[in-house]
């Protein structure tokens, strides 16, 4: 939600010292959690809202599902093992079933966990052997008082803060309530009669009072439309801006014609380029020549080549003279485009220059690599985000690539192209977005589509198998291995159960080394090693001295092991389609006939069940976007880290892709008519705006 700016000082009478009800106590704590005017408490929303629709009953929960529990602690065990505390809580909601909640290593909360008290759980329900559980975890849960507990029984909705020991539950809806009748005209509307009208929005005044309080799930649903308007309206304000002002650039750059580096490398490469790629290549050439500078994102399943699209281009603009950086989301994915990029760069001699820049170089690397990056020695910049930070400096960029782009918030993007003049801009993904999303979340960015894989590329044989197999799949893997192949073993790691399942990756690789792979080499490869340690595992598997690579998620994205053709995924259930398909793309990328198993325990749920199949029917990344589409929502398409970004935390795709076309209409209509809200009806809207974006237009205007 987005601040409106105070129009007048802070006076005394709303210092919340002095508010009732509020005292200097909780003033301090409440600053401490950011809130320091009325205007901010007003604003203050509740991270749930539970009412009877919302909560399941114990009995009729099902496995992987997230939803509200309500129950009361019916009995607690505490089980001590060497090193380890495991509380098991019994939550009893008389549906005929119970719920075992399961704490470890928190040996502190037995004194919180008292049998007898109500308590709400937010979270995924795992069905397990023993029966139903739900990992305890802070955050997820509310003690309710039971006067909470009747009003729930009687139908009302009531909304949960994040609320500490001294900031309650009470505390919050009373100050809320209080702050309502007397500090509501605080809160400035920024949206005109006409436009809440048009589009059946609440005022915002009284879209506040439902979200904090409100009389039904009709209410609640409308005033959370307005809030989502707000962030989309704001969010596409931003890219019209940005729209109209890159539109008027010019870039002081010209490139070369034709690049002798890239024409030469064609020649060398050792396969054929695909007609797609071709196609991607010249679109992006084309854009290079134009005067504007380039904005494109570059969509092509997993496996389809983009890595040397962007290099071909990337030639170009290094062959012109200029520098050009490409940034990763995984060190060990900047670690792979940095090795392959130098081996192209020996092939085609000249004595161009790469550097990786991570966080875990020393710092004796990092200066000699900042060092080239500013003399301009080094032509190629290959990096993670630490190529964003303060201390990196080019001679003169002229390109900027975004390997998956998706994992990347717009304003990493911002950062990265601030350090050139308007440099041009490629972004690389493999999340096949429908077109019009990307238009409406992308702004204004131009699309190339490589809509066809390398030829020769066979299916990947994708299978589902439950857990009474896993020696067959072993035994396969053992095959494989005998001539000459190589396996991933992946484990999904879950934030919640993260450690846990890091935990599982660690034994079981112990166990495969040392029994079940025998005299094979096997290595493990997870995201709390460092920098280092990754690079050795991914380069000896890459070399083949590894055989088989034990793996949790961070191989998702990108790494290309061509001799790699089989992939065992533990615990299938608990991945998503997208990451799925992402997953098995580390496969199948050379010759020979690849294998994926899919491993599960025997009970899924009906949702795990339909991504399974589709697995099984299709590699077509296309087909399994469409069947994400239906099975949970384009919502997350987008992905977890899209709307921390964006700052979007109401919307949610599946339901408001309308909203998301009325917000852009309107923020574009108001910027085409007034470009700079200088009006005096958008003047209330350019003081949101700029509020909310005056760092990031910085950055957008500066260069
Ligand atoms: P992605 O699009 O998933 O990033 P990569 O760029 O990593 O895919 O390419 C996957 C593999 O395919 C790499 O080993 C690459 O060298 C190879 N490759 C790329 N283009 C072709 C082609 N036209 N023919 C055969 N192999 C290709
Ligand atoms: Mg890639």
């Amino acid at each position: 939600m987005f601040l409106p700016p105070l129009s007048t000082k802070n006076m005394e009478s709303n210092d919340l010292r002095y508010i009732k009800g509020i005292g200097p106590v909780r003033a301090s704590s409440l600053k401490r959690i950011g809130l320091t005017t009325p205007e901010q408490l007003l604003l203050f929303f509740p991270k749930w809202h539970v009412h009877k629709a919302a909560i399941t009953p114990i009995a009729l929960a099902k496995n992987g599902e997230k939803t509200f529990i309500k129950g009361f602690i019916s009995e607690v065990e505490e089980l001590r093992r060497p090193g380890r505390s495991i509380l098991k809580v019994i939550v009893d909601d008389n549906s005929g079933a119970t719920l075992t909640w399961t704490w470890f290593n928190r040996p502190y909360m037995r004194e919180i966990l008292k049998a007898g008290r109500q308590v709400v759980i937010h979270d995924a329900v795992e069905s397990t052997r023993w029966g139903l559980q739900i990992n305890g975890t802070a955050g997820t849960y509310e003690f309710i008082s039971p006067e909470e507990d009747a009003a729930l029984e009687r139908g009302e909705i009531l909304g949960f803060y994040k609320s500490t020991k001294i900031l309650t539950q009470e505390f919050f809806r009373e100050i809320i309530r209080q702050l309502i009748n007397t500090k509501l005209t605080l809160i400035v509307e920024m949206l005109s009669p006409d436009i809440t009208m048009r589009h059946d929005l609440y005022r915002i005044r009284e879209a506040l009072i439902k979200f904090h309080f409100p009389e039904n799930t009709a209410e609640l649903e409308k005033a959370r439309r307005r809030l989502v308007f707000d962030e989309l309206f704001m969010l596409q304000l931003f890219l019209a801006r940005r729209k109209l002002f890159l539109a008027k650039k010019i870039k002081t750059r010209s490139y070369k014609e034709e690049s002798s580096s890239a024409l030469e490398l064609e020649k060398k490469l050792p396969f054929e380029l695909t007609g797609a790629q071709k196609r991607s290549i010249a679109e992006i050439n084309a854009d290079l020549m134009r005067k504007a500078p380039m904005n494109r994102l570059l969509q092509g399943d997993v496996g389809s080549g983009k890595t040397i699209v962007a290099l071909m281009a990337m030639l170009k603009v290094i062959d012109s003279g200029y520098q050009a950086a490409i940034m990763a989301p995984t060190e060990i994915l900047a670690e792979q485009h940095y090795r392959n990029y130098g081996k192209y760069f020996e092939q085609i001699g000249g004595g161009k220059k790469a550097v990786l820049l991570t966080g875990s170089l020393t710092a004796k690397e990092k200066r000699e690599a900042l060092a080239a990056v500013k003399s301009g020695e080094a032509s190629l910049v290959v990096g993670t985000h630490a190529l964003i930070q303060d201390a990196v400096e080019f001679k003169e960029l002229g390109m900027i690539v975004i390997d998956e782009r998706h994992k990347f918030g717009v304003f990493q993007r911002l950062t990265l192209e601030s350090k050139g003049v308007f440099p041009d801009c490629l972004m690389m993904t493999a999340t096949p977005f429908p077109r019009a999303l990307v238009l409406t979340l992308y702004g204004d960015t131009e699309l190339s589509v490589i809509d066809e894989l390398p030829k020769g590329r066979l299916p990947i044989y994708t299978k589902w198998t439950q857990e009474k197999r896993r020696q067959d799949v072993y035994e396969f893997i053992r095959n494989k291995v005998a001539a000459g192949e190589q396996a991933f073993i992946v484990y999904p790691l879950v934030e919640e159960s993260e450690k846990l399942m890091l935990k599982a990756a660690e034994t079981d690789y112990v166990y495969l080394k040392n029994e079940v792979f025998k005299g094979r080499n096997v290595g493990l490869i997870h995201g709390r090693m460092s920098g280092e340690e990754k690079e050795s595992a991914m380069r000896d598997f890459k070399e083949k001295k590894i055989d088989i690579l034990v793996a949790t998620t961070v191989i998702e994205v990108g790494i290309d092991v061509s001799n790699a053709t089989v992939m065992v995924i533990e615990h299938t259930e608990r991945f998503g389609l997208a990451q799925l398909h992402q997953l098995r793309g580390r496969v199948g990328r050379g010759a020979k006939k690849s294998f994926c198993f899919l491993l599960t325990s025997w009970n899924v749920t009906s949702d795990a069940f339909k991504r399974l199949k589709i697995m099984e029917k299709t590699n077509d990344g296309f087909e399994v976007a469409e069947a994400d589409l239906e099975i949970r929502g384009p919502g997350e398409l987008f992905g977890a880290s899209q709307h921390g970004e964006l700052d979007l935390k109401y919307m949610d795709l599946s339901r408001d892709r309308e909203i998301l076309i009325s917000a852009r209409q309107e923020a574009f209509r108001i910027i085409d008519a007034d470009p700079k809200l200088a009006s005096e009806e958008n003047k209330k809207i350019r003081s949101f705006f700029d509020e909310r974006f005056s760092k990031d237009m910085e950055l957008i205007t500066v260069s």
